[in-house]
């Protein structure tokens, strides 16, 4: 069963996009906890960084090397985290990975 990302990158759902290629998209989220608050995401359908396989490995580098780019857009390079929530312990609620790039303010210390 598709996600809500999985609508979004189907385009049934709008979304505000800052990047999209074939294999990468990323949008603001729709819940921002700070100025910047982006997710990027692989289109393809991984559950969480737990269900990467080994041929994933390549498309995650490059979701990473997307995520360097957007800092730098953002002009945030100085200081944001890159997170993902892996799991429901972890507070994940949406089963399509992706990244949450958060920046534009001080952060602080992680919990
Ligand atoms: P998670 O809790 O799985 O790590 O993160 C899910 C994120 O997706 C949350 O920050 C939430 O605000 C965001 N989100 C949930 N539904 C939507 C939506 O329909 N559109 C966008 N742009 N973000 C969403």
């Amino acid at each position: 069963m598709s996600t809500i990302f999985g609508l979004i990158i189907e385009g049934k759902i709008p979304s505000k996009k800052v990047f999209e290629n074939e294999r990468i998209l990323a949008i603001e989220d729709i819940h921002p906890v700070a100025p910047v608050h982006i997710l990027i995401m692989p289109k393809k359908p991984i559950p969480n960084l737990q269900s990467v396989e080994p041929g994933d490995w390549p498309l995650i580098a490059e979701l990473l090397q997307v995520a360097q780019k957007i800092a730098e857009e953002k002009e945030v390079e100085e200081g944001y985290r890159l997170l993902t929530n892996n799991g429901p312990d972890a507070g994940q609620t949406v089963f399509h990975l992706h990244f949450h790039l958060i920046g534009g303010r001080v952060l602080g210390k992680m919990c």
